[in-house]
């Protein structure tokens, strides 16, 4: 296990906390691997210091990252111990994490968003890749599809407006039409929230790459299908957005990060972005309000601060 000295921060509100490095997979388009070397983890007692100290110093938001972070292990001690020391030990209203691999994400990390509701953000960023058993096959990601997807399912029915959000390659070498319609088909039903999509692009030290003789995907196909699927996931955030505008019964919290004329900015625990109608000497930063949400404008959601919130 390794540690990091304090970082010297200088703004608030969000804070990165680091918790571990590397990655001993091999998915066949990663460079990671032989650019950061193995996985390892940071000591847990160093970032609990961490967590404190930023604390101590007005962050409310604190953010585990890391290569692959589902593999954090110090000791006997795994991610889902140090969630429950941070938010046990801490008051620390926010905790976030950063991408999760599909094989990686801990048994029980479900319960403790159930048990630590509003603190343990409702936001799962999940590298799904593609959504062709195929070709995560070729990938060299050798998980069962299905499990991640019942998990989805499984993570939305138990978290109310949990926002999953995944990433996707398009063009992957080999990837025909058939497994494409295979990825589009179960994007298309996942209830996420998001997507991010990526063209699948050449790198020299990639595991792919020593294997000309499977057929690459013309950059042009490439380009369609990146358009396809942005289509499907830019649907299911216009979706989400939409109820989370519509459930008026609860309010959504946000953390204020910044004033944008003539808007207060900032993020819900999903990680959707509010502007909020209140004047700049309302002196909103680094605030976590509950605002009422009015309308979507473009991917952000228009609100109001809810009564009594202001003084
Ligand atoms: S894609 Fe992620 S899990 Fe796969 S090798 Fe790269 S860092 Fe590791």
């Amino acid at each position: 296990a390794f540690t990091l000295p304090l970082p010297a921060f200088t703004r608030h509100t969000r804070a990165n906390v680091k918790i571990q490095d590397g990655c001993n997979c091999k998915c066949a388009y990663c460079t990671i691997p032989s650019a950061r070397g193995p996985s390892r983890s940071r000591q847990f007692e160093d970032i609990l210091r961490e967590v404190d100290a930023l604390q101590e110093r007005g962050y409310r938001e604190i953010v585990f990252t890391g290569i692959n972070i589902g593999t954090y292990h110090d000791g006997s001690r795994r991610l889902l111990q140090l969630i429950e020391a941070v938010l046990a030990n801490s008051s620390v209203e926010r905790l976030r994490l950063s991408s999760l691999e599909p094989a990686m994400i801990p048994k029980g990390l479900l319960e403790l968003m159930k048990r630590y509701e509003g603190r343990l953000c409702r936001h799962l960023h999940i590298s799904l890749q593609s959504g062709s058993p195929a070709t995560l096959k070729r990938m060299n990601r050798p998980y069962p599809l299905e499990k991640i997807v019942a998990f989805i399912h499984k993570a939305v029915e138990t978290i109310p407006q949990l926002a999953v959000g995944v990433d996707v390659i398009a063009g992957f070498p080999g990837e025909d039409e058939r497994e494409f319609e295979e990825t589009c088909q179960t994007l298309r039903n996942l209830p996420i929230a998001y997507g991010h999509v990526f063209s699948f692009s050449e790198r020299p030290h990639a595991p792919i790459t020593a294997q000309p003789d499977i057929p690459r995907v013309d950059p042009r196909t490439i380009q369609e299908r990146n358009r396809i699927l942005r289509e499907i996931v830019a649907g299911h955030k216009r979706r989400f957005l939409e109820t989370l505008c519509r459930d008026q019964a609860s309010p959504l919290r946000v953390l204020v990060e910044q004033y944008r004329a003539p808007y207060w900015e900032g993020h819900t625990d999903h990680y959707v972005q509010v502007c909020i109608q209140a004047p700049e000497s309302a002196a909103l930063r680094n605030e976590i309000l509950d605002v009422i949400p009015l309308s979507l404008q473009d991917e952000r959601i228009l609100a109001v601060p809810r009564q009594n919130t202001l003084s």
